[in-house]
């Protein structure tokens, strides 16, 4: 049997995307605008639905720290974020000199806990400062509690900057990820549910919004024949190469989505003896996840080995996996910043793993992954 190393999550073109990027040099639409870039954008319109308005940009860093100018956010302002996430999620209020306040998880969706969201607030308030913006995280393409979230929202009418960057695809009571802040983010990075090599995207709700939003990633010039600034601008928008390869991508999108999630399936179906281990999945049906990466709990104590110890052991057979978020405030950069909430992030971290969840796991990658798995857990 081969040996080639399984990945966690690598890109998968679908076949079109060549078509699009050649169309583009046929053209000479060699820049950051140009036909690819507005049929990508109308294409993921069109799939989230809810009269939504997007702006193809760069990265989905780029979509977060456009956002947070967009709400206003300035120096000196709270933000509050979920810390069970990547860093990306929370490096742009950092660049904008405001302050993350960070937020425990709660256990079912492991995304930002409601509770610790309005205990948060009501200290923010009583300590003189209103938090500017709030960033959930639909973490692993699984939906946060949208309905929860929203309320304690619109109850201190505080603007929520929804980071869907791994949630293109799931839904929440049908509606999708990506339309439930007043502004929200998605990714197309590398690894991502597709990919355009590297971008992200803005969602926002009016035209003013997305119009405001690409004034700031082309370097905010205002109308004038020569270089004018009124405003401090960005370089962000997504080249129309790239864009291409996004184009390509969103005909096989919901393709993808099913075979990640038969991915989930297969691990759901491994585990349904292993007692130790608990695989994360939709706490009930108001729940639809992408599956994008597929992720285990174990418990430690009573299997007698750890999630580490299941990552060197796959490893060994050159099969990638990974612990799941670190949260943020448990890395030393953020660790003296605010947080709320108790240890439900800290514990899924010390136990968890992410297991290879591509859309492109062959049927031989999959009896390579249960044969290695089956050697941990002692199955014959
Ligand atoms: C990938 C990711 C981002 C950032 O997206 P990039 O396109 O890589 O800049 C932000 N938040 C989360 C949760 C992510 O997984």
């Amino acid at each position: 049997m081969n040996n080639a190393k399984i990945w966690l999550s690598s890109p998968h073109m679908g076949g079109n995307e060549q078509h699009y990027i050649k169309e583009a040099f046929d053209t000479n639409w060699v820049a950051p605008l140009g036909p690819n870039v507005t049929g990508f954008e109308q294409d993921l319109e069109h799939f989230l639905k809810e009269e939504v308005q997007i702006a193809a940009l760069s990265s989905g860093t780029a979509a977060i720290h456009l956002g947070l100018v967009l709400l206003g956010v300035q120096a000196g302002d709270e933000v509050i974020c979920q810390s069970f996430t990547f860093s990306a999620s929370c490096n742009p209020i950092l660049y904008l000199g405001a302050t993350p306040v960070f937020i425990d998880s709660e256990s079912e969706t492991w995304n930002m806990c409601p509770v610790a969201l309005e205990e948060a607030i009501v200290d923010r308030i009583s300590k003189g400062k209103k938090p500017k913006a709030i960033i959930p995280v639909h973490l692993y393409g699984m939906p946060f509690k949208a309905d929860e979230i929203n309320a304690v929202a619109q109850k201190y009418q505080i603007p929520i900057l929804e980071d869907s960057a791994e949630a293109l695809g799931s839904t929440y009571k049908g509606r999708k990820c990506g339309t439930f802040g007043t502004i929200a983010a998605l990714s197309f990075n590398g690894n991502k549910i597709i990919t355009t090599s590297g971008g992200g995207a803005l969602v926002g709700h009016s035209k003013e919004t997305k119009d405001k939003a690409v004034f700031l990633a082309t370097q905010a010039r205002d109308a004038a024949p020569h270089y004018q600034h009124s405003e401090i601008g960005y370089n962000y928008r997504l080249s129309n190469i790239c864009a291409g390869i996004g184009r390509g991508q969103m005909e096989i999108l919901e393709k993808h989505i099913n075979l990640r999630r038969q991915m989930h399936d297969f691990y759901v179906d491994f585990f349904k003896d292993i007692k130790e281990v608990t695989v994360f999945a939709e706490p009930n049906s108001d729940y639809f996840s992408n599956h994008w990466l597929s992720c285990i709990v174990i418990d430690t104590k009573a299997l007698g080995k750890s999630s580490a110890d299941l990552r060197i052991a796959l490893e060994q057979e050159n099969i990638e996996c990974r612990p799941l978020w670190k949260p943020m405030h448990m890395q030393p950069i953020f660790e003296h910043y605010p947080y709320y909430g108790a240890k439900v992030s800290q514990q899924l971290f010390e136990n968890g793993l992410c297991l290879p969840s591509g859309s492109n796991l062959t049927d031989n990658d999959k009896i390579r992954i249960s044969s290695a798995l089956k050697s941990f857990f002692n199955i014959f």
